[in-house]
């Protein structure tokens, strides 16, 4: 009978955020995969786990997957875990995982926290759709044929950033994107100095640029179709009136839509702007 691969999501900061389960698993099994074997001796030591612990990461990741294949065709389970967060997002597994599901090898999730899942769940841009890329490319020159790419989704664009590379990359977003396009940054996810930036790439940058950018980070661009409107609900209510011939109620519908409000509140705005005309 072959083992299990359990891939085990654990914290990305507060240790607090390890699920029952996912001690119970790593717990359990026979030997835990992980991508720094050092770094996760203290999560593990934290909740008194003894389990055996291999390394695991992008360097060994095909010949240690063999190694770790015959271990579970010989029938010992083993959980895979990274320093933070989700296994193979981002991070190393998937070959592992590829090879179990090629070999009929049970993969189950253990899951939990993911800085990207995260950050934007408290992003206030929307996660009805998004589109996650990774880590921007380092270099200037790539990120901006990349943001090139990118610059006109309408969804959500989620993507993990060194701090050290934040300035120069808002400064290649505001180039190609546009300083006005909306923006959050999560830093520091579930830590002490968490914060969330909400606001324009142009304003991003002022921001961050008063001071060196420390910790962990998460850039989420807004949709190329949410920039904030300019102007008033008036304005934009008689600028249509002026330069379309729209009924007043597709002029509601658009403005409302345009300024993310109710219906409800741009149509009474309407009302007070017809009475005065
Ligand atoms: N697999 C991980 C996950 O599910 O979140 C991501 C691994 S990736 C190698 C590490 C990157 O995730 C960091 O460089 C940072 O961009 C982001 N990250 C991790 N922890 C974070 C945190 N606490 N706050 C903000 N971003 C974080």
């Amino acid at each position: 009978m072959n083992g299990t691969l359990y891939v085990v999501a654990t914290p990305i900061g507060n240790l607090e955020d390890m699920t029952y389960r996912a001690v119970r698993v790593l717990q359990e099994v026979a030997l835990i995969a992980a991508e720094d074997t050092r770094h996760s001796r203290k999560l593990l030591t934290h909740y008194s786990i003894n389990t055996s612990l291999i390394s695991y990461h992008e360097h060994n990741e095909e010949f240690r997957s063999a190694q770790l294949i015959a271990k579970l065709q010989n029938g010992e389970s083993i959980a895979l875990i990274s320093d933070a967060g989700t296994p193979c997002i981002a991070d190393p597994g998937y070959r592992l995982v590829f090879c179990c599901r090629q070999e009929g090898i049970p993969v189950i999730a253990v899951p939990g926290p993911s800085a990207l899942v995260a950050a934007l769940s408290i992003s206030g841009l929307p996660t009805d759709a998004f589109r996650f890329v990774g880590f921007l490319p380092a270099k200037k020159h790539g990120r901006c044929q990349f943001l090139e790419q990118i610059k006109n989704v309408q969804q959500t664009v989620a993507c993990y950033e060194a701090p050290h590379r934040l300035l120069s990359s808002l400064a290649d977003i505001i180039e190609i994107c546009g300083a006005d396009r909306p923006i959050a940054i999560a830093r520091e996810l579930t830590k002490r100095h968490e914060e969330l930036f909400s606001g324009t790439a142009g304003a991003a940058l002022e921001y961050f640029a008063q001071g060196s950018v420390k910790g962990e980070l998460v850039i989420l661009l807004g949709s190329a179709l949410q920039r904030q409107p300019e102007g008033t609900v008036r304005d934009a209510l008689l600028r249509l009136r002026e330069e379309t011939d729209l009924s007043w109620k597709e002029i509601v519908k658009l403005v409302a839509k345009e300024f993310g409000q109710s219906g409800s509140v741009v149509y009474k705005e309407s009302l007070e702007l017809r009475q005065e005309q």
